[in-house]
């Protein structure tokens, strides 16, 4: 009996030695971005409970604090701080939104949820370059500035919020008016980026401002076979002919190479809607009374929205052809001072300088900073006159955020890690003049 039960004892014994060392073995940056990964967090239906959960664990093996603020039930908004020494000063704040793009699991060489990780480093996932790698990054970087003894001057937020991909409306856009961001006094912000192909990283200092744009056109009904003056078609079709001309112009400059595709207007037609349906498709020999084509329109911080405005009144929709138009703005064109909502990217933005050497200390290189030729949630805080910088380091990496096959190799999310504990210590422990409004 003695025998048996020191058998059992020793047997109790090393399955426990092997569960800790499998564990030892299976904690380690890379599983914990794995982990991370796996979590069902595509539209329409994002998990936000458990990479929350998960997330608050993880802040708090490393001595965060964490905090969870709804602005709409169900929809959190983490924020997680490591407090600095004179947390009077303004703070430095993180962002990564929770959320996800959906993915079509069957055109994927490994499924989009697996984070399978091959033998040449790539570790598949949706969300493995937007933006889930930033938001691990992050904590990595300041579990090692821990470990290394640093603590900050400044105060160092995360957040991580959701929504983003449909807009931020009950993520960002609230969290930013709320009292309980006004209280975390941000001086600067982080937010994500884009991949590189080539060996620089990608930084940027401004997003376009997106439109939705209808112009509707109506007119009386005729004939298929007459001749006839402004009819519905007829004058939606003129319309089209004047966006199109200003596409071009707009796209000349950029074959030309005299802007990025992002720093243009660009007018993109997304539907043409008209006719009179019937059990075989349209009816034919009748020309419709109202016609209607929707355009995605972007607009650099630069632009001209009023200017914009009159040549879609007057030109495009004009209520002389009997026209009219409705544009539905996602986002301010102009900050609370009315300055356009860009970040500056040269000495007189103290912050850019901090942030470029910290990313040059550990050998990375900075590519021409770009404005963000779509949307992220950086919007909401530059609105404020917040100085943000959109950076995901990720360098020799192709593009796939929204794509079928997102991956990131494991060496470029580590060298990501490295980049970040240069960057948040160096901001956290600048103590100069920093409330930079542009
Ligand atoms: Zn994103």
């Amino acid at each position: 009996m003695a025998v048996y039960r020191l058998f059992l004892c020793f047997l109790i014994f090393s399955f426990a030695l092997n569960q800790t060392l499998s564990y030892e073995e299976d904690d380690s940056p890379i599983t914990r971005f794995q982990r991370y990964l796996r979590f069902k967090t595509a539209h329409p239906n994002p998990n936000y409970t458990a990479p929350v959960s998960f997330l608050v664990d993880q802040a708090q093996s490393i001595g965060l604090t964490a905090r969870t603020i709804e602005f709409v039930p169900g929809k959190p908004v983490l924020l997680l701080t490591w407090l600095g020494s004179d947390p009077k000063l303004p703070s430095i704040l993180f962002n990564s939104h929770l959320d996800s793009v959906p993915a079509e699991g069957e055109k994927w060489i490994h499924p989009p949820f697996s984070a399978h990780r091959t033998d040449d480093g790539r570790i598949f996932a949706r969300g493995a370059q937007d933006d889930k790698c930033i938001a691990v990054q992050y904590l990595e970087a300041i579990r090692n500035l821990k470990s290394k003894g640093y603590s900050p001057v400044r105060t160092v937020h995360i957040s991580y919020v959701p929504e983003e991909e449909i807009g931020g409306l009950d993520g960002m856009a609230k969290f930013a008016v709320s009292p309980e961001f006004r209280e975390l006094n941000v001086g600067f912000a982080m937010d994500e980026g884009q991949a590189n192909p080539g060996d620089e990283f990608r930084v940027f200092y401004a997003d376009r401002t997106p439109w939705k744009l209808v112009i509707r056109a109506q007119g009386p009904p005729g004939h298929g076979s007459k001749l006839y003056d402004n009819g519905a078609m007829e004058n939606l079709m003129k319309s089209i002919e004047l966006v199109t001309k200003f596409r071009e112009t707009e796209f000349d400059n950029v074959k030309a190479g005299k802007a990025a595709n992002s720093e243009v207007i660009s007018v993109n037609p997304v539907y043409l809607k008209a006719g009179i349906p019937s059990p075989t498709g349209f009816v034919m020999n009748m020309q419709p009374s109202e016609a209607e084509a929707g355009f995605d329109v972007r607009l650099p911080p630069l632009a001209d929205p009023d200017l914009m405005k009159k040549r879609i009144a007057e030109e495009w929709a004009p209520s002389i052809r009997n026209m009219t138009y409705k544009i539905e703005e996602h986002g301010p064109m102009r900050d609370i001072l009315g300055h356009p909502i860009m970040t500056p990217t040269n000495d007189s933005n103290p912050w850019w300088s901090i942030f470029k050497q910290a990313v040059e200390a550990v050998g990375g290189k900075l590519a021409k900073p770009e404005i963000l030729a779509s949307t992220t949630d950086a919007r909401y805080l530059r609105q404020w006159g917040i100085p943000v910088l959109g950076f995901s380091p990720m360098s020799n990496t192709p593009i796939l955020l929204h794509d079928h096959n997102e991956f990131l190799k494991d060496s470029v999310f580590m060298k990501g890690i490295e980049v970040y504990e240069s960057v948040i210590s160096a901001l956290s422990s600048f103590e100069g003049p920093s409330r930079q409004v542009n």
